[in-house]
């Protein structure tokens, strides 16, 4: 039986990295069913939204999804369809793997970091509040009653939203990672410091969840901290546990410490459904050029066939990555010493190499 996969070609450089992905996952032998779905700045016209109901109602059938990225405007009050996406379909785990492969151009050696980002709550909650509208007075006012604190009217706001019952999910969904990936350690990545409430809160539940993990490690650490240390000794580190906006950025950080973004994949899951993505946007400068790395979408594709029971094909296309990865021959500009190199690939010709490695084995 083929699997059934909604399939979301996205926007920007996301329909070539896409296609590039489509192509080395048939080549795995593994068989699908594609229900390709369009989603992105353009569907705003025609469905008024850029995230359609029928992608959500695709993925509700098909129970997973592999998905270029989308652009989000920035400013424009336009909520992000990725955003939109994980909220609707509860994909309240983002899970970010940040990998060294030989041949890889790192200032770093043997990284193997998990990031468990929280997805649903915090700063990316989506609940904003305009500048002079009446919402936004009367949240002023009940600030103003409650707290003593006068607020600037000519601002704008977005709250800050932690609850136990997310942050407890979040917390076991990473031990429980840890503990079926033979992974020793769980570090919690908090600000509880200065955010004595949300993130005391994130924090003194990360704390209770680990004790029912006695056989894994566990600590904590402030995200300023982690950054430093992550920058200095990241092999310190092995599952990290965290709300959604320090998830976001330090899953960046991390794909820096492994050679870019090119090659930094992820997957949003659920209870139900999972949506497997790379951590790179829509790179729309590069649009339509054949130019940027499709590699990080392709791991989300070797995600994706793990979550998929397709250990044997996720374990041979993962070998022919790292095999192109290692020669550094068929590789896009970001894989290259220098990023004007002539000797670099188009997006399409990457595809063409990883499949001509799974030929052979
Ligand atoms: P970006 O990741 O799209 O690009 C930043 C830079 O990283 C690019 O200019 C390019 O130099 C490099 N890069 C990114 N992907 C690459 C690849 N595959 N190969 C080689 N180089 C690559 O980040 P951005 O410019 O901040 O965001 C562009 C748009 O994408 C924004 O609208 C943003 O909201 C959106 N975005 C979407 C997602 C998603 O769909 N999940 C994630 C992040 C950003």
């Amino acid at each position: 039986m083929p699997h059934a996969v909604t399939l979301i070609p996205g926007d920007g450089t996301g329909p070539e990295i896409t296609e590039a992905t489509r192509r080395v996952l048939e080549a795995t032998g593994v068989q699908f069913d594609w229900d390709v779905r369009q989603a992105g700045a353009e569907m705003l016209e025609k469905y008024g939204a850029v995230l359609p109901d029928e992608v959500i109602e695709s993925i509700k059938r098909t129970k997973v999804g592999l998905k270029g990225p989308i652009t989000t405007p920035v400013g424009k009050g336009q909520r992000s369809a990725n955003v939109t996406l994980r909220k609707r379909l509860d994909l309240y785990a983002n899970l970010r793997p940040a990998k060294t492969y030989q041949g890889l151009r790192s200032r770093y050696e043997n990284i193997d970091l998990i990031i468990v980002r929280e997805n649903t709550e915090d700063l990316y909650a989506g609940i904003e509040f305009q500048r002079g509208t009446p919402e936004q007075e009367e949240i002023l006012e009940i600030i103003a009653r409650t707290t003593g604190h006068r607020l600037d009217p000519n601002s704008a706001m977005s709250m800050k939203y932690i609850s136990v019952a997310a942050t407890r999910r979040i917390v076991k969904f990473a031990f429980e990672y840890a503990r079926a990936n033979s992974r020793r350690k769980v570090t919690a990545v908090h600000k509880a410091n200065i955010m004595r409430l949300s993130d005391g809160l994130f924090l003194a539940t990360a704390h209770e969840v680990a004790k029912e993990y006695p056989d894994i490690q566990y600590e904590d650490r402030i995200v300023d901290n982690m950054c430093m240390q992550l920058v200095q000794k990241p092999e310190l580190y092995d599952v990290l546990v965290l709300p959604n906006l320090y998830g976001d950025i330090i899953s960046d950080l991390s794909a820096g410490l492994i050679g870019g973004l090119g090659v930094a994949p992820g997957a949003n899951i659920g209870s139900q459904y999972a949506v497997f993505e790379p951590v790179h946007g829509s790179a729309p400068k590069y649009a339509g050029q054949n130019k940027v790395n499709p590699m990080a979408m392709m791991f989300s594709g070797v995600m994706m066939l793990r979550h998929l029971c397709e250990r044997d094909a996720a374990s041979r296309l993962e070998k022919a990555l790292t095999q192109v990865i290692a020669e550094g021959k068929n590789v896009t500009y970001d894989l290259k010493p220098r990023p004007d190199d002539p000797t670099a690939v188009g997006t399409s010709q990457v595809a063409d190499a990883v499949i001509e490695k799974l030929q052979r084995f």
